[in-house]
């Protein structure tokens, strides 16, 4: 008989890079925040919370245990130094799409999307950015900072050509923000008419999502750097995923998550649960 060992990897992420199909990378990068400092912890606090979650969803009736995942760990990164970490971040997605495996990153602050949405942009020129957020992270800089998790996806905006990118659940941001989120057609919280018309509008297209973890109601996860009022309950996060799969998924990202404001562990585990449906809803296929 083997021994149960518990690794230090997500749960179930027992494959060898080799021989897997979906990857995980830890991106520790928490220099950006601008509230509540600590995304570092988000990716070691998942894994830790993994193993008191099941590999098995009874919302989708499938396991995680019938897809081959590799857990890379997380990248050492010169947290003072950004230029350094954003480089290294993309570093490591290119390992990643160079092998063709599926890529999941898990921050970090949500600067770390940016490097990796470079490199996905190269590999799939016509990729669509769905930006799933509390916050529309549009602005033009930040106290003077053009690189920062409130400036990402006006960062995005301005690499990919227009219209290709979408946000979902946005609930916060600066008035200008909201004029130029309007201009790109993105849905304020949820409204399933709006949704289901943007997936028939991308269907067919390289989709990429990127989705902070504050676009949750910060009563239910409280754990991330800039909590807002309002947001999804887990049902409602549940139902967006299940409208999003008709769509072709290329990789993810799941940011923000800064468990040591939350001692109870729930938003850990919450995460945990999140990453474990985003998988079943869009690797498997
Ligand atoms: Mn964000
Ligand atoms: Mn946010």
């Amino acid at each position: 008989m083997n021994l149960p060992i518990m690794e230090q990897t997500f749960i179930s992420a027992k494959a060898s890079f080799a021989e897997a199909k979906a990857v995980i990378l830890g991106c520790p990068y928490d220099g950006s925040a601008t509230f509540r400092p600590g995304a570092r912890f988000g990716p070691s606090a998942i894994r830790k919370t993994s193993w008191g979650i099941e590999t098995y969803s009874p919302y989708q009736e499938s396991d995680l245990t019938q897809i081959k995942i590799h857990d890379m760990g997380d990248l050492e990164l010169p947290l003072g130094e950004k230029k350094t970490s954003l480089s290294l971040i993309q570093e490591g997605a290119r390992r990643i799409l160079s092998a063709k495996k599926f890529p999941i990153f898990l921050g970090g602050d949500h600067l770390i999307t940016l490097p990796i949405i470079e490199e996905i942009h190269r590999v799939y020129p016509d990729v669509h950015v769905l930006h799933i957020d509390a916050h529309t992270d549009l602005r033009e800089e930040y106290l003077g900072e053009t690189l920062n998790h409130s400036t990402v996806m006006k960062k995005v905006l301005d690499l990919l050509s227009k219209g290709r990118l979408s946000q979902v659940g946005i609930r916060s941001g600066a008035q200008e923000e909201f004029a130029l989120a309007e201009k790109i057609g993105s849905i304020l919280f949820s409204d399933p008419k709006s949704l289901r018309r943007m997936v028939n509008r991308l269907k067919n297209r390289p989709v990429y999502i990127s989705l902070d973890l504050d676009v949750m109601d910060p009563g239910l996860l409280p754990g991330v750097g800039t909590p807002e009022p309002g947001g999804f309950t887990f049902q409602e996060i549940l139902s967006l995923f299940k409208g999003l799969q008709p769509l072709r998924v290329i990789g993810f990202d799941l940011v923000e998550l800064t468990p040591d404001y939350d001692p109870s562990q729930i938003s850990s585990v919450t995460a945990s649960v999140i990453l474990r449906e985003m998988i079943l809803a869009f690797c498997s296929r």
